[in-house]
């Protein structure tokens, strides 16, 4: 079974759509798994919640997804994002609304749990040392855990008696999941590893292995798109310089 995992979409369609379109032309996948944040910053919300929909995806709830709706005070954020999610709440429709309403902060699917942040803080930590994944493996059963949060699409594998390994995926690297591993696609709609381009991966349970992809989209449409919503201009030039 090939499951694409995305995650920190942000609302922005048009590397979504980008993201999937690669995605099918690579090959068939059965699944869509997204580890949370798939609204706040950017300027399409309704429009990546009803591609969500369409594509029967298994989703958990980020800290944006659960401010857009009012479960976390916009103060928790700093101003551009608070702005951000103060318009996103203005125009989410009823149906989004309900459907963001309804996400879980940890799913746990097959060999997976699927969280934001972190199994034992899924809506704030921010995993980016094997110090602090390591301290997370006994909040958690299953072999494997997808993390977002933090929009850099890494991987840490843990085994028994090994020294921990941390990969940082570059475009088309493949990662075998070895002992126990946390998996960060990196950002589709908000990438800040230095590139602008989307991210995402593609997991493969029969092997065991992620596959990381980078892909091209039209960041200016999206930042039009921004514009004309009359969102914070750093967030609009943000996403051009990927950090
Ligand atoms: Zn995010």
């Amino acid at each position: 079974m090939k499951a694409l995992l995305l995650s920190d979409i942000h609302s922005n369609a048009v590397a979504l759509q980008a993201v999937l379109h690669h995605a099918s032309v690579l090959g068939a996948f059965d699944e869509v798994w997204v580890a949370g944040d798939t609204v706040g910053y950017g300027p399409s919300p309704n429009e990546c919640i009803d591609i969500l929909r369409e594509q029967s995806a298994i989703v958990v709830a980020g800290n944006h997804d659960l401010a857009a709706v009012g479960k976390i005070d916009v103060h928790a954020f700093n101003s551009y994002a608070a702005a951000a999610i103060r318009w996103t709440k203005e125009v989410l429709t009823p149906e989004s609304t309900k459907y963001l309403n309804g996400l879980s902060t940890t799913v746990t699917y097959q060999d997976f749990t699927i969280v934001h942040g972190s199994p034992r803080d899924p809506v704030w930590e921010y995993l980016m040392e094997y110090e602090a994944a390591e301290a997370n493996l006994e909040h958690f059963d299953t072999a494997h855990c997808v993390i977002g949060h933090s929009h850099l699409p890494l991987v840490f594998t843990l085994e028994e008696g090994k020294d921990p390994v941390v990969s940082l995926p570059m475009n088309a690297d493949e990662v075998q999941l070895s002992g126990r591993a946390f998996v960060n696609p990196g950002s589709v709609g908000q990438p800040r590893d230095g590139n602008n381009m989307a991210s995402y991966a593609v997991v493969d349970t029969v092997t065991d292995s992620v596959m990381f992809h980078r892909v091209e989209y039209d960041i200016a449409e999206t930042q039009r798109r921004m514009k004309e919503r009359e969102l914070p201009q750093v967030l609009v030039d943000r996403i051009a310089m990927g950090r």
